[in-house]
């Protein structure tokens, strides 16, 4: 009995310091949950150059906002627009830069009047295809040199999607020879419209927007823009004849997404980390949507809008990379920071074609 009553009083004694040992946690935790002040959330906005929503290219910003919204639980909300909405297609770097808005997604050849380099991270005739651009900029030290060149202007800069090969462009006259290129205007930006200028051509840079109704009103005589997903989207077939699938000047074309550097370093480290981990996912899904899209539309283009399809011929491509060479080289003569990324750029080039030529070009000719 008197065993059995210390048992019970053990149990009583135990069960107390238990309880009250729960209550203690319970008042440290409700202590601490008065201390934490309600987390902070950060509403950003992103600029672009492209059309609102447009297929790909537009869709790449939106993607990159839902996916930081949803990975924060909407402590970082990112308002898109389109080009012109806040500022114009062609201001989207300054307006990071100056700390306007915190983001902007574009293509860095936009640049080059800035940062000669840039272009390089973008897209270069006879340059890169989107697989070799990618593993030169993650793994071949393409995106160091990428925020060293960019630094100056308070900018980070992280790859924003990449098209694929783009083709050589829509033409109202076929090209036949290179003297077919004199005096032709043509929209195309970057260091393709250097090599076409050497070519004779009067090289317009227009924003996506603007180049249908050029086309169409004859202010320019062709244009390049993207592939047939994208180019099919504007209409190009309504105000050219002839589709040259060429792939010369845009193997890919990298595209950016550019974040002010005092804004991310204001973030708190896991927003940091959402951010970067959500540009990689929305560069490899860009790559992934065209790949997967642009054949059934170069077929509408063709079955539904009989265009003619047209291959650049083999002297004027060859011509071409005379003049790209040329382009290259004088570029480097001309701007330190140039040469720096074009030593760094052609000699991964350099390796990873050699690795490609003995696998995937042999692959591509037997299967
Ligand atoms: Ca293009």
């Amino acid at each position: 009995m008197i065993k059995h009553t210390t048992g019970i009083v053990a149990v009583i004694i135990s069960l107390t310091l238990l309880l009250s040992g729960c209550g203690d946690k319970q008042n440290t935790t409700a202590k601490a949950e008065e201390k934490q002040t309600p987390e902070q959330t950060y509403q950003w906005k992103m600029v672009t150059s492209w059309p609102k929503n447009f297929p790909g290219l537009g869709m790449a910003p939106e993607k990159f906002a839902q996916y930081v919204n949803e990975m924060s639980n909407g402590r970082l909300t990112i308002h898109v627009y389109g080009a012109g909405e806040l500022v114009p297609g062609f201001e989207v770097f300054d307006a990071v830069s100056q700390g306007t808005v915190q983001m902007g997604h574009s293509g860095a050849y936009y640049w080059k009047g800035k940062i000669p380099a840039a272009p390089i991270f973008g897209a270069l005739p006879f340059g890169m295809t989107a697989t070799e651009l990618n593993a030169w900029l993650h793994y071949g030290g393409g995106l160091e040199l990428w925020r060293e060149q960019y630094k100056p202007f308070g900018i980070i800069p992280m790859a924003g999607g990449t098209t694929g090969a783009q083709f050589g462009g829509w033409f109202k006259k076929e090209i036949n020879s290179i003297d077919d290129l004199k005096g032709l205007k043509m929209r195309i930006p970057g260091l393709a419209g250097d090599v076409l200028k050497k070519a004779g051509a009067i090289p317009v840079n227009l924003t996506g927007g603007e180049i249908f109704s050029s086309l169409q009103s004859g202010a320019i005589d062709a244009t390049e823009w993207v592939g047939p997903y994208n180019d099919l989207a504007f209409g190009f077939y309504q105000a050219a004849d002839y589709y040259y699938t060429s792939v010369w000047h845009e193997p890919t074309a990298g595209l950016e997404f550019l974040i002010n550097e005092k804004a991310f370093n204001a973030l708190p480290k896991d927003l940091q980390k959402i951010i970067e981990v959500a540009a990689r996912a929305v560069n490899e899904d860009t790559l992934d949507e065209y790949n997967a899209r642009n054949n059934a539309a170069l077929k509408t283009l063709v079955e539904k809008h009989h265009v003619k399809l047209r291959q650049l011929p083999q002297e004027v491509i060859a011509q071409l990379k005379v003049y790209t060479a040329e382009v290259m080289a004088e570029q480097a003569a001309k701007d330190a920071g140039f040469a720096k990324v074009w030593q760094s750029y052609q000699a991964f080039l350099q390796d990873i074609r050699s690795y490609n030529d003995i696998t995937l070009k042999e692959y591509y000719q037997n299967r």
